[in-house]
């Protein structure tokens, strides 16, 4: 897995566009949030649009959750599991369809296939022209899911098809790109210059008061105990319930995955058994670069008299200098 979670290479493919541009000056839009998910619970920003127009990456907020080129909005849900289980996407405005393609398979990308998407990086997807100027485009739809033609007329809200995993992506997500005048806009950020960033979160495009638009970074997306080492693939797969741990287990492994580390942020993870014994304890270098996402994981052996009976504790920490401590805990019961 790259340093980067990438999601579409060159959109020029599907729709020839300029990077984030000037075009747009404050007249009034609004969108609707794109997904059937809460942000911030069961679904997160992965990456926002590039505001750097060089070879380096920043988001609107001065962060690092992006990367080079990318011209749009990638809300990820927390593994395939809910993929498989059909998380609906939703036209964000009024419209009218503009085009659809259906009928890229749905596949993880790797370095081995990343040739096998060339030209087809958006996967299934939908365009929709709001008017007077506006656009909006959602890549990487399930194959099959898209029930839409050209020419329909959509309303805010309308399903226009379920997350999938065609295209280039690497992960579970929907990538939403505003586009106004062809000019992309980021709808976290839709008045801020070019090249500009700032910590102040600027007015959204998106309007929906039942979602948390909340610029968010150390964003804990899977945690839990297993019995043994973990991989990235198996978390990503949604397969770590079969992996819990019992009593009977030769080793307890606490793991997290976090997304949006920052340069410098030195990480922490430990387990504490029943008496406040520790079980295990580790910390992490301080990080070189920022990271798009990270998976730690420690773990004990079984004690020769066996696991006690009783809540075993995980603590995950990040600190950061002086900008303080982050904890997350979990737990696990024997
Ligand atoms: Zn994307």
């Amino acid at each position: 897995m790259g340093l980067r979670l990438l999601c579409v290479w060159g959109m020029m493919a599907f729709f020839g566009h300029a990077l984030i541009g000037q075009a747009y000056a404050g007249q009034p839009f609004s969108l609707g949030f794109p997904l059937e998910c809460k942000l911030g619970e069961t679904c997160f920003v992965q990456n926002y649009v590039d505001h750097e127009l060089g070879s380096g990456y920043r988001d609107f907020h001065c962060g690092a959750m992006t990367y080079d080129g990318h011209d749009g909005t990638d809300f990820r849900i927390a593994s395939m599991a809910e993929e498989r289980a059909g998380v609906a996407v939703l036209a964000a405005a009024n419209g009218v369809v503009k085009r659809v393609r259906d009928g890229v398979p749905d596949a993880l990308m790797t370095a081995a296939t990343k040739a096998e998407v060339a030209g087809e990086e958006c996967g299934n997807g939908v365009i929709i022209d709001h008017g007077d100027g506006w656009q909006t485009q959602y890549c990487h739809l399930r194959r099959g899911s898209v029930a839409l033609a050209a020419g329909r007329k959509v309303k805010r809200g309308q399903m226009i098809g379920l997350i999938g995993l065609s295209g280039a992506t690497e992960f579970p997500h929907l990538h939403l790109t505003v586009r106004h005048k062809d000019e992309v806009v980021d709808p976290f950020a839709p008045t801020l210059a070019v090249e500009a960033c700032s910590e102040q979160q600027s007015a959204a495009l998106f309007d929906d008061r039942n979602q948390n638009y909340q610029y968010r970074d150390r964003i804990v997306l899977n945690f839990g105990f297993a019995d043994g080492p973990v991989q990235t693939s198996e978390i990503e797969a949604g397969e770590m319930a079969a992996r819990v741990p019992d009593r009977a287990s030769g080793v307890i492994v606490a793991y997290v995955r976090v997304m949006g580390l920052n340069q410098g942020d030195v990480q922490t993870v430990s387990i504490i058994g029943p008496d406040g014994e520790v079980i295990a304890e580790r910390a992490f270098d301080p990080l070189d670069r920022p990271k798009a996402q990270n998976v730690l994981f420690v773990g004990g052996k079984r004690p020769k008299e066996g696991w006690k009976a009783g809540i075993y504790s995980a603590l995950y920490s990040v600190h950061h200098g002086e900008k303080g401590t982050f904890d997350k805990w979990f737990f696990l019961k024997f």
